[in-house]
C-alpha cells in the first residue's frame, strides 16, 4: 500500500489551500479528487469577493490555485473518487477507485452540493442566470429582475439580500406558507420590491443564451403563466459531501456537516475537516481556503509534533 504524509480528499479550494501549505511544510502529500482540481470554484461565473482579485473568473482563480499547489510538489490525483475510510487507528487508510492509501493523517475538503429543483432549463443556464449563491451572484444583477425559488430561512435571506441590489425579487415557494422563521418573513413584507408568491412551483425556466423568462405554475388555482426575470436563484438547500467521513465514525451535525472545533480538528484524531464540508456558518472560497489552511498546519503538528496529541 502506497504510504504518505497527509491525504486530502478534495481539490477544491479547501483542499488545495491545505495542499500548499502541507506539501510547503515538508509533508508527502496526496490530494484525491474525483472531478477535474479546482472544486466548485470553477463553477462561479465571476468572483468578486476573493481578495487579490477585483473580478476574476472562477475557472481561473480555481486554475491558479491548481497550479500553485502543483509547483509546491503536493501530487494531486485527478478523475479518482475515494470510496471508503478507515480512519480509527494510527495510521489512516483511505481506498478509492483505483487504489488503497496509508496515512498518518487526513484532511476531509469534499466540499457540498446545492440541490436542485430538477426542472427544464436549471442545467442549461446554470452560470447563464441560474444561481445557488445569492452572495456570489447577485451583484451581477444590479438593476434586474430575479426570482428565488424556496421557502426556508436561505430563500429568505438571499431573498433580503437581493432586495438591496436587485430592482425586483419574486419569490416563489410551492407550499402555502413560508418554513422561514416569522422575523424573515415579515422583513420580506416589508420590502416594497419584493413580490412574494406561495403555491407556485417553477415548472421550467427558459432564454436564449441567457435567462430571459420562468414557467410558474399555481398549485392552488391551477394556472400555468410566465414571467420575465433575468436570474434565478435556486434556494431549496444544501447537502454536505460527508456520507464517507460519517460512515466511518467522524461526527457530523443534524444536517450533515461535519463537526470542527477551531482548529478544524473532527471527532476523531488525525483527521481534519475544511471548507464546505463543514459546519462552519460561512461557505466561500475564502473562508474555505482559510480553514484548508488551518488544517494543514494543524496536521502538520499532529504529524510532526507529537506532543501536539496531548
Ligand atoms: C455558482 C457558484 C458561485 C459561487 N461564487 C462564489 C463567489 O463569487 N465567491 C466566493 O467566495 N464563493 C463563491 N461560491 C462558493 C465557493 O465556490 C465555495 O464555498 C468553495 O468553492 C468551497 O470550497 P471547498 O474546497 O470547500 O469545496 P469544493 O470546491 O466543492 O471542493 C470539493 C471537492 O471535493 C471533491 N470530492 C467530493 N467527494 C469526493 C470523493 N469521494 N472523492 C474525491 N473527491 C471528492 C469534489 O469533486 C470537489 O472538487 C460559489 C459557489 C457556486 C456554486
Amino acid at each position: 500500500m502506497e504510504n504518505w504524509d497527509l491525504i486530502i480528499i478534495g481539490a477544491g479550494a479547501a483542499g488545495l489551500a491545505a495542499g500548499i501549505y502541507a506539501a510547503r511544510s515538508g509533508l508527502k502529500t496526496l490530494i484525491i479528487e474525483e472531478k477535474m482540481a479546482g472544486g466548485t470554484t470553477s463553477d462561479a461565473p465571476t468572483v468578486e469577493n476573493y481578495p487579490g482579485f477585483s473580478q476574476i473568473g472562477g475557472a481561473e482563480l480555481a486554475e491558479k490555485m491548481v497550479l500553485h499547489c502543483r509547483k509546491t510538489g503536493a501530487a494531486i490525483h485527478e478523475l479518482e473518487t475515494v470510496t471508503s475510510l478507515d480512519l480509527k487507528g494510527e495510521k489512516k487508510t483511505v481506498k478509492t477507485t483505483r487504489s488503497a492509501y496509508e496515512a498518518a493523517a487526513v484532511i476531509i475538503a469534499s466540499g457540498a452540493h446545492y440541490r436542485e429543483i430538477g426542472v427544464a432549463g436549471e442545467k442549461e443556464f446554470r452560470g447563464r442566470g441560474v444561481s445557488y449563491c445569492g452572495v456570489c451572484d447577485g451583484p451581477l444583477f444590479k438593476g434586474k429582475r430575479v426570482l428565488v425559488v424556496g421557502g426556508g430561512n436561505s430563500a429568505a435571506i438571499t431573498t433580503l439580500y437581493l432586495s438591496g441590489i436587485v430592482a425586483e425579487v419574486t419569490v416563489a415557494h410551492r407550499r402555502d406558507a413560508f418554513r422561514a422563521e416569522e422575523a424573515l418573513v415579515k422583513d420580506m413584507a416589508s420590502k416594497k420590491n419584493v413580490q412574494v408568491l406561495l403555491n407556485t412551483e417553477v415548472r421550467e425556466i427558459k432564454g436564449e443564451k441567457l435567462v430571459s423568462k420562468v414557467v410558474l405554475f399555481d398549485n392552488k388555482a391551477r394556472e400555468t403563466r410566465e414571467l420575465a426575470v433575468d436570474a434565478v436563484f435556486v434556494q431549496v438547500g444544501e447537502a454536505p459531501n460527508s456520507q464517507l467521513a460519517k460512515d466511518s465514525g467522524v461526527e457530523v451535525d443534524e444536517h450533515g456537516y461535519i463537526k470542527i472545533d477551531i482548529f478544524q480538528r473532527t471527532s476523531i484524531p488525525g483527521v481534519y475537516a475544511a471548507g464546505d464540508v463543514t459546519n462552519h456558518p460561512v461557505k466561500q472560497v475564502g473562508t474555505a481556503v482559510g480553514q484548508g489552511i488551518t488544517a494543514a498546519l494543524e496536521a502538520y503538528g499532529y504529524i510532526r509534533r507529537p506532543y501536539y496529541r496531548k
